[in-house]
Parts: structure tokens; sequence; C-alpha cells
């Protein structure tokens, strides 16, 4: 079922006063893919009554005053993606559109969302009911951070949108522990899982450089930064002027139980009809009939977000979970068959633990993949051979393909079981195309990435077009290709073009520029030309035009002999 989106539906349900009201920067998609749809189910089977109000105007109450004040707290997020990145491109140009978007339109989700919805909150209802920032954008922006757009170090967004707690990272357990503490009357700071504000910095909490600090000091930052990454389970807390935010010890993640059970809510997989009259939403077509069957990545991408919002410890699901799900979408009036991905933020994750650490993926010193793939690393390929094998015999299903990422290093490093999975993988689950991320090809380069060498992907795409020929296929390989990156010079796009025409034998189409993400370890290199794990100067290009000519040298000829194997 939908969550109330209106004030007729909240009625309808009997219901006078909801305990939460969640808004957002995406449309209203009830999905499990979605964090506030996911959360609000969530709430709703703890017995809370929410409502959802998504992408409101900032220029009257009209919006946001929809369902009324809520009793316990506003749930803000921007919605699956920070809103700086949603608008703006590498270059810093306004987005056209949006992809979370009825209609595709850009504009409706407000830059800076979490602090314009916050404020928007605070405009129409004075004195209000505590406002939880959650989702991505907060999550990452949770301590003093780089932000790329402004150029600058940033304090907390807990401070700029003045609301009252943030939680961070996969919010399930923290939200539910939130609302029974306010439920209770009880005091909510110390939830874990969540920062607040304080006036002192709590007994046993690791101090990091302050805000003032880090803004002037780079190397006060690069300290920050490796505190914040090291922190595991410990409290920190960092000066913001005469105040201090306080990041609570995280919330364990949820157990493959707790997992099966979210996924085992009720969602309605499509766009609330509210927001339907202004066209379909590109997110939604993507992802209303794929299968998300973990979460978290040990990938450490140093670029990337996932693991700095969803964990570095991987929770799968059970195979009877997603086959069930599977089985579900088949009663969908919209399901033709076809399952259009299954998987996670890494496709080739499911059911990989780490075997020295009961699973807990908590070495601090080190990074699973990097510069090589852990001996104690347990793949988890035999059970995804499996998974899919189920799904394919599902009654109703025709076709179930894998469409995210897949870490090829991963496979390789899986003698037996990585090469089974990628057998099963050619003959039954491509649509045309199987995407991978080298990202580069420079040793100094993806060293500086957290990314493997080029033996193994050249390895890997052999073995590819092998198990192609051998199963009579013409499927091809998609390279993720990033330009810009810190460390990267334009003799080392040079090279990375030639490494593709050569070896590779592709002219790459998709290639990004570098976008800085807030609390990552490259935007950290990016800020203080450094490279952050020996200290040494590294060159950044931050020029744009700069950036766009390394992006250039690769695609240049990409619109000529397409895909030459
Ligand atoms: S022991 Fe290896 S697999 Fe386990 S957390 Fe440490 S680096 Fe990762």
């Amino acid at each position: 079922m939908f969550i109330p989106a209106t004030e007729s539906e909240m009625r309808a349900l009997g219901w006078d006063r909801l305990d939460v009201v969640l808004v957002t920067g995406d449309a209203y998609i009830d999905h499990p893919s979605m964090g506030v749809s996911l959360i609000g189910h969530v709430l709703m089977d703890a017995g809370y009554r929410v409502g959802v109000i998504a992408q409101p105007s900032l220029e009257s109450g009209d919006d946001i005053s929809r369902l009324g004040e809520p009793r316990l707290f506003w749930g803000v997020s921007a919605g699956s993606i920070d809103s700086l990145v949603a608008n703006y491109t590498p270059s810093l140009k306004r987005r056209r559109s949006d992809d979370y978007t009825p209609g595709g339109l850009g504009g409706r989700r407000p830059d800076r969302a979490v602090i314009a919805y916050a404020n928007l909150i605070r405009r129409f209802f004075r004195n209000t009911r505590p406002i939880v920032l959650g989702g991505i954008e907060a999550s990452l922006r949770r301590v003093a951070h780089y932000d790329f757009w402004t150029d600058s170090i940033r304090r907390s967004v807990l401070f700029d949108a003045k609301a009252d707690s943030l939680v961070y990272g996969m919010g399930e357990k923290a939200v539910l522990q939130l609302a029974g503490r306010l439920a209770a009357g009880r005091d909510f700071r110390d939830v874990p899982g969540t920062c607040s504000i304080a006036k002192d910095r709590p007994e046993g909490a690791v101090e990091l450089p302050s805000y003032e600090e880090v803004s002037r000091d780079d190397e006060a930052f690069a300290r920050m930064f490796g505190l914040f990454c090291g922190a595991g389970d410990a409290a920190l807390a960092q000066r913001h002027g005469d105040r201090w935010l306080v990041q609570n010890p995280p919330q364990p993640c949820l157990t493959t139980e707790e997992l099966d059970r979210v996924h085992g809510l009720d969602f309605e997989r499509g766009l609330h009809p509210s927001c339907g009259p202004e066209g379909s939403v590109r997110a939604l077509e993507t992802i209303r009939f794929s299968l998300t069957t973990h979460r978290g990545c040990f990938g450490g991408c140093s670029f990337c977000s996932i693991s700095v919002h969803q964990g570095r410890a991987i929770v799968s699901r059970s195979k009877a979970s997603v086959v069930e799900e599977a089985r579900k979408l088949t009663e969908h009036p919209g399901f033709k068959g076809i399952i259009a991905d299954v998987g996670g933020p890494t496709a080739n994750m499911y059911g990989a633990r780490c075997g020295r650490r009961s699973g807990a993926f908590a070495c601090r010193d080190r990074r699973c993949l990097w510069p090589e793939v852990c001996p104690s690393l347990r793949a988890g390929h035999r059970q995804q051979t499996e998974l899919l094998t189920e799904l394919r015999r599902v009654p109703g299903v025709k076709k179930v393909f894998v469409a995210s990422g897949i870490r090829h290093d991963l496979v390789m490093a899986d003698a037996e079981a990585g090469r089974e999975f990628l057998a099963q993988v050619v003959a039954h689950h491509v649509s045309g195309q199987l995407k991978i991320a080298p990202e580069h090809s420079e040793k100094g380069v993806l060293d500086l990435m957290g990314k493997p060498g080029t033996e193994c992907l050249v390895a890997f795409k052999d073995l590819f077009y092998r198990l192609n020929r051998s199963c009579g296929k013409s499927q091809f390989l998609t390279y993720y290709l990033l330009a810009a990156h810190p460390g990267c010079t334009l003799e080392d796009m040079e090279k990375l073009k030639r490494f593709a025409t050569e070896e590779l034998r592709t002219n790459p189409e998709q290639v990004q520029i570098f976008t800085p993400l807030p609390s990552t370890w490259s935007a950290l290199m990016y800020r203080t030309g450094r490279n952050p794990f020996d200290g040494s100067e590294i060159f950044v290009q931050k020029d744009a035009r700069g950036r766009g000519r390394q992006k250039d040298v690769l695609t240049a000829r990409a619109r000529i002999g397409k895909r030459r194997r």
C-alpha cells in the first residue's frame, strides 16, 4: 500500500493526526529501493502513523502543511541523491533533468534540499516537533566536510538546517528508536546511529579537530577525516564555535532476518497517483522490477560514498526472501516476466563475508579488495549462482538480468565459483552488455582510487568473451571510466585512451568527470592536493576546462567505430 500522501488518504485510514511526516526531494515512489518509502513502511509496520510529502514547493505553505503537524517528528531527506549532485554537472552547469522527478523535470529538488525543507517547515510551523534529517545528503554532510560546489569546508549540515537530530547510514533501527523515545517523552539525543548538537563534549567521545581548525588548515582536515573514517564503534565530537556536533556510535547492521522482513513489507512498486499526471519517473522504470539482494559494499573505492553511507559490511537477504519477492512481482499487473536487475551496490557481493572477523568487515587499517583481494575475504558467488538459478525457475519469470556493476577482481579472485558465476551470468543474465568499472588504466591513478590493476581486467575481459563464444552469444562489456580524478594528468588520460583502444578494443562512451563527493577520500585529495595514505603531493586538475579536456581525450572518437572487441 501507499503511505498516505494526502489528507483524504489519511482520513481513509481513520487517522486524524500523523505521528511522523516524511519530506523528500524525490517524487514519492513506493519501492524498497527508495529510502523514504522504506523508512515509512518500517515505521508503519511498528504501528506508527506516517505520511509522505514529496518535493514540496518552497513558494507557499500549501504542500508542507498538507498533512498537518506530526505528533512525534518531521523526517527530512534530500532524496536518493545529494541535491547538488542531482542539480549540477561535474562542470557545475545546472542540469535540466532529474531522474527522480515526474516528467524528468529539473529544478523540483532545491539545492541543499535538507536545509531548504527544514527552513520551510519552520516557516509554517513555529516551535514545531523535532526535525530529523536523514538520507545520503545529510549522512555525508554530518561532520565538517569539503563542499565542491562552493570550494569550501562547510560545517555539519545539522547546524545549517537548525535541525534537532540527524540519522546517518541505513536508518531503520535509529528511526525506530527515535520514534520510541519521542513517544515516551524521553530524550533522544544519544540514540545510536544519530548525530545531535550539544553544549559540552560527551565523556569518552573521540574529539575531531574543530570545524574552524579544519576550515583553515588542510593537515587538520586530513587528520579529522582519518579519525572520522576510523571511528568504528566510538562516539565522535567536533567543536563548531561554542557548540559540539556529537556523532553517537553506529547502530548494528540489520540481520538477514531483519532485512528480509523489511523487504517483505507491502510496497506498491509504483509512483504515488498524486505525482502521476506530470509524467513518468525514469528512476522508477529502472527499479520497479529489480530485486535488491544485499546492502553494503567493501569495495572501498576512494571516490565512492556508498561505504560511508551504507557501510562496508555486507548484509544479504536469504534466498527464500528474494525468491518470494520475485514470485510477488509476477502478480504485479505491469510485470512482463522480466526482472531488470538482481543485485545491490555491487552485484556480486551477495553472500560475501569476512572470514576473519565474523563477517564484520571491521579492519580499519586495510581495505578488503585493494591492493589485492584480502585472503580472508569469503566471496559469495556460489550462493549468488544458486539464487539466480532459483529465480529463473519462478513461474512467470522469463528473464532475469544482472544490471548492477560487477566487481571483476572479486570474480577473478574466487577461482572456481567466480568463473561458474560468470559463466552463468553470460549464459542467462546479460541484457546485451555487462557493466564493469575499471575507471582507469594507470597504476598511480588506480592506486589513489583504490582500484585493481589492468592485468586482472584484461584476464576478466578475455574470460568474458571466451565464455560468450562458448555459448554462442555476442554480448559485450561496458567499461565505466573516470576523468580528472586527483592524481590524473592529461598524459594519464592519453595512456588510458591507448589502453582502451589497443587492449580493451573499445572507444569509451561511459566516461564521467570526477566529482568530489562530501566525506570521501577522493574529496580529501581534491581539497588538499595530497595522497592521504602517504602524505605525498599529487597533481589535481581543478580547472573546469582542464577537467573537460581530460574527458575529451577519451571520448573524442567515441562516435566513430563503435564497440569493436
Ligand atoms: S580481514 Fe580482510 S576481508 Fe576481513 S575486513 Fe579485514 S581486509 Fe576485509
